[in-house]
Order: C-alpha cells, then sequence, then structure tokens
C-alpha cells in the first residue's frame, strides 16, 4: 500500500481565462503528504490557500495537473466515483464551523456516518469518542449556539473525523479565535489528528502554529515551496 495519502503534482488552475479579470491563481503546484504527515500551509490572503485545498479535496477540478488520493488517481474519474473517494478519504474544516444549528454537537457529528450507512449506535460511540479526545465530551447535548467558539469549532473537528477519513484538510481552522483559544483549539486539532494516525494540510496564517507542524509549505506567485 502506497505511504503517500495525498500527491499533488503540476496542478494549475485560473479563473475568467480569456476574459477581462483573468486571473492564475495557482501556476504548476506539486505537493506529497505522507501518512500521518501534518503539514502547514502559510500564504497570504488571496495567494490561492482555498482554491489549493478545495482541488486537493476533491471539491474542484484542475485546469492542468494530477490529483493521487490514497494512492488513486482522480482526475479522469466520475463524478460519482469522487464524490465516494472525497466522503470516505477527506474530512474539512473551516474558518468558521458550519455546523447544523438545529442540531446537537452529538447529532452533527452522528449525521455523516449515518448518510455513510454507518448504525445509529456505533456512530453515538463514536462521536462521544470523539468529542472525548477533543475536552468537549460534556457538550453533546449542546447545540452550536449554547457553545463557545473554540467549542464550536472542536466539534467541526470531530464532525470531519466522523467517517475516519485518511486526510484532513483545513483552512484557517483557529483564524477565528482569539489567540488563547486558538492555541488550545489547536492542540486538540493535533491531538485528534495524532491520535488518529490521518494526514492533514492546515493552512493558517500563524506562524506559531505552522512551526508545531511537521513540515511547512508556502504558496507564493502560484508556487508551493518548502520550508
Ligand atoms: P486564499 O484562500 O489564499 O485567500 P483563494 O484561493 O480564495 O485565496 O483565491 C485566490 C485568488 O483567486 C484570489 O485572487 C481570488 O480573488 C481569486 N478567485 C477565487 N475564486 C474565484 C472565482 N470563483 N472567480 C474568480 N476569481 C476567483
Amino acid at each position: 500500500m502506497s505511504d503517500t495519502v495525498l500527491r499533488l503534482t503540476g496542478i494549475r488552475k485560473g479563473y475568467n481565462q480569456g476574459k477581462p479579470g483573468e486571473v492564475h491563481v495557482l501556476r504548476g503546484c506539486d505537493l506529497e503528504v505522507r501518512r500521518g504527515e501534518v503539514v502547514a500551509l502559510v500564504a497570504p490572503s488571496g495567494a490561492g490557500k482555498s482554491t489549493l485545498l478545495h482541488i486537493a479535496g476533491l471539491l474542484d477540478t484542475p485546469d492542468a495537473g494530477t490529483v493521487e488520493i490514497a494512492g488513486e488517481m482522480m482526475q479522469a474519474k466520475s463524478d460519482k466515483r469522487r464524490t465516494e473517494v472525497r466522503r470516505a478519504e477527506v474530512g474539512f474544516v473551516y474558518q468558521f464551523h458550519h455546523l447544523l444549528p438545529e442540531f446537537t454537537a452529538l447529532e452533527n457529528i452522528v449525521l455523516p456516518q449515518l448518510a455513510n450507512g454507518v448504525a445509529r449506535a456505533e456512530a453515538e460511540a463514536r462521536a462521544k469518542a470523539l468529542l472525548e479526545t477533543v475536552g468537549v465530551g460534556d457538550r453533546a447535548a449542546h447545540r452550536p449556539a449554547a457553545m463557545s467558539g473554540g467549542e464550536q469549532q472542536r466539534v467541526a473537528f470531530c464532525r470531519a473525523m466522523a467517517n475516519g477519513p485518511k486526510l484532513l484538510l483545513a483552512d484557517e481552522p483557529t483564524g477565528n479565535l482569539d489567540p488563547e483559544t486558538s492555541d488550545r483549539v489547536f492542540a486538540a486539532l493535533m491531538q485528534l489528528v495524532q491520535e488518529t494516525g490521518l494526514s492533514a494540510v492546515i493552512a493558517t496564517h500563524n506562524l506559531e502554529l505552522a512551526a508545531r507542524m511537521d513540515r511547512r509549505v508556502r504558496l507564493s506567485g502560484g508556487h508551493l515551496t518548502e520550508g
């Protein structure tokens, strides 16, 4: 089995091609993320982080280049297969939690598992265990509005992990939190990643957080560079 969970090769992406307002956001990006590796994606705002993460997570397609997830080349695959791989292998976390407001923390983590064919009792047990891991086990019955920003984001991490993905993609996951909360929530995320042994690409502006990851890649001028 391949030890590479994500491989991006020669990824190019632009918007409004051939029209006024044409932008070339990604100009040939290569990235390899191995099993268990946590990679910081550091870039100024507007550099194309979200575009890159969407392509890596099969939410968007590149103009050129290849995306390989858990050993499977994705570009020639049907929409159905891309959706299956995204659901099974990729977890997303955004700057804002995007939890469903009318459901409890627990239900927010149970629902994606039910959609994936997991039995309710098993889904609830897994949701509880995930919430415990990030220190919000006592908030399981709370709705998002009754939780702090840091707690909401921890629940969002658990939801991203609900179906046991191999790859976590996070876009400024602590960008909306004050520095102290950000620090604690980031530590919870790292613990979850390490305990589940999954690989992660975490976009951040915060160089202190980036320094705590295994590797750093910078996105600038449409290219990725190590360091
Ligand atoms: P980041 O996440 O690093 O802030 P994005 O990937 O969101 O950057 O955007 C990169 C660039 O591409 C920006 O200049 C943005 O305005 C442009 N862009 C993003 N999405 C679109 C789109 N759908 N149409 C046109 N331009 C876009």
